[in-house]
């Protein structure tokens, strides 16, 4: 037997498991037990087979050595691209869990709910404002979710006017979900090449729109962090046609409150709450992705919406042309505490300011790192900057090592491999939360793996060193994943 290290893997609670151990002392029965003969054989049971038995102690100290092996926004720099993984105020957690918000039933009647209804009802009103939209729903439950209910609303406005069309739209540099969405809502997808900007080529749009075209999805600023200076232009080629011009507003923590996608013909948009305005996450969720919408659009509103009537807020199911619910009640409402107390807190001056700095922050570490690491589109970016590893070909060494010496550095590693137009990309988003000090940090560690790549590369290609768990097999884990523990001692 080994002396224990504190780098050794942890292992799982089936592993740790001993017969007999128990975590809790429950006292004897001192009501009648339950007729087991009156209950469904098929959901009863003795014993679960293979079910970890611990005592107290060892659950605590499994999951507390787990949770000091992760990595987090509370620990440094999180630098992912497109993800915005931003300041969450921890007051927010506060207010979110106020009884009177955590606590109301999704059943409540109106009268009985009026903080809730108004809490909504404003944050819908200051979307409205920061976007230039006339009306948004708060009810998808992420971005992608967004993207899925603003489809199904093009495909109602289309289909009300005779053909809901066939063919979506979608620049070769767009997120996965935007092809995804389209798909599921039943429409052709087409991509459409980026120009040598890595913006939409007009050009090639002019050439391609018709009359089968439903919408074109755009992400503004785009995956490369380029603002999609045409996007007027754009609008009005799409319209011309007859068609809708939808933004993927995941980006939009780079222009809040200096320009609004109601301004540029978008005519819809899903954004992200937990990108832009706050709202942990990282973890899988939940999210947030209210859609904004132009009048014309208002009538294919998901139900139920929420008015003021006088001085009353009110639940509103009738409106005939509704693509109808898309999620259970309202949609996740912790999040939209959040980010209300967010919009509220820094004002439109605040977010305004918000915003320059995610910018003022990205620009700082492209400036500082462009004689390092190649910049495969040399366009102004905005809030997040993507590099590749071309500058370090002859090295042998690829961006998958930097970003895993990353961590011996002490950072999380940046997105990589995407977008996916840019080999070898690696895609920094400082956000505006980060200090001076900070980025000058992540900047030193940057050059210095690639330093190390042209003195000693097999250090880079072998890197993390220093973490519990080494290089590991991705490509065998997503090809043969093992997602049920099965007893060493029992054949499978
Ligand atoms: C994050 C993201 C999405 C998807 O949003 P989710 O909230 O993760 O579903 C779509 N497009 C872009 C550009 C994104 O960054």
């Amino acid at each position: 037997m080994q002396p224990r290290s504190l780098r050794d893997p942890e292992r799982l609670l089936f592993e740790l498991s001993r017969p007999g151990r128990r975590g809790v002392a429950l006292p004897p029965l001192d009501v009648p037990a339950p007729d087991r003969a009156a209950l469904d054989p098929r959901y009863t049971r003795d014993e679960v087979e293979g079910f970890p038995e611990l005592s107290e102690t060892e659950v605590v100290r499994h999951y507390t050595r787990l949770s000091r092996l992760n990595y987090a926004i509370d620990l440094g720099l999180y630098p992912l691209g497109s993800c915005t993984m931003k300041y969450n105020p921890k007051i927010h957690e506060k207010v979110a869990r106020l009884p009177g918000f955590a606590g109301a039933h999704p059943q409540l009647p109106a009268g009985a709910a009026q903080g809730c209804l108004r809490l909504m009802h404003d944050l819908e009103r200051a979307l409205c404002s920061i976007c230039g939209m006339d009306r948004f729903t708060l009810q998808p439950a992420a971005g992608a979710h967004g993207e899925l209910a603003g489809i199904m609303m093009v495909r109602a406005y289309h289909r009300e006017r005779g053909n809901p069309r066939q063919v979506v739209l979608i620049p070769d540099s767009a997120h996965g979900t935007n092809p995804a969405s389209a798909h599921i809502a039943g429409y052709r997808v087409e991509q459409l090449p980026s120009n040598e900007r890595g913006c939409v080529d007009l050009g090639a749009l002019r050439r391609r729109m018709s009359e089968d075209i439903a919408l074109l999805m755009l992400t503004n600023p785009n995956t490369l962090g380029v603002f999609e200076g045409e996007i007027q232009e754009i609008a009005s080629v799409i319209h011309a046609r007859g068609g809708l011009l939808y933004m993927d507003g995941a980006n939009l923590n780079a222009f809040v409150g200096r320009a609004r996608p109601g301004d540029m013909g978008v005519d819809l948009h899903h954004l992200n709450l937990h990108k832009t305005f706050s709202t942990p996450h990282g973890g899988g969720g939940p999210g947030a992705g209210p859609v904004g919408v132009m009048r014309s659009l208002e009538p294919y509103l998901p139900v139920p919406t929420v008015e003021k009537e006088g001085e009353v807020y009110v639940l509103r199911h009738e409106r005939p042309k509704s693509i109808g619910k898309v999620r259970s009640f309202f949609g996740n409402f912790g999040m939209f505490v959040r980010a209300y107390a967010y919009i509220l807190a820094l004002g439109p001056d605040g977010l305004r300011r918000m915003s320059e700095t995610a910018v003022l922050n990205a620009n700082y570490l492209r400036r500082k790192l462009e004689s390092t690491y190649h910049l495969p589109y040399d366009a102004p970016s905005l809030h997040e900057v993507v590099f590749s590893d071309r500058h370090l070909e002859d090295t042998g060494v690829h961006t998958l090592d930097i970003a895993k010496r990353l961590m011996d550095y002490g950072f999380h590693p940046p997105t990589i491999y995407f977008p996916l137009i840019v080999k070898g990309a690696m895609m920094i988003e400082p956000t505006e939360s980060e200090s001076r000090e900070e980025l000058d940090a992540f900047i030193l560690a940057m050059r210095r793996i690639a330093e190390e790549a042209r003195e000693d590369p097999d250090l880079v290609r072998t890197a993390p060193h220093t973490t519990p768990v080494r290089r590991l097999d991705e490509v065998g884990a997503a090809r043969n994943p093992v997602i049920r523990w099965t007893s060493p001692q029992k054949p499978r």
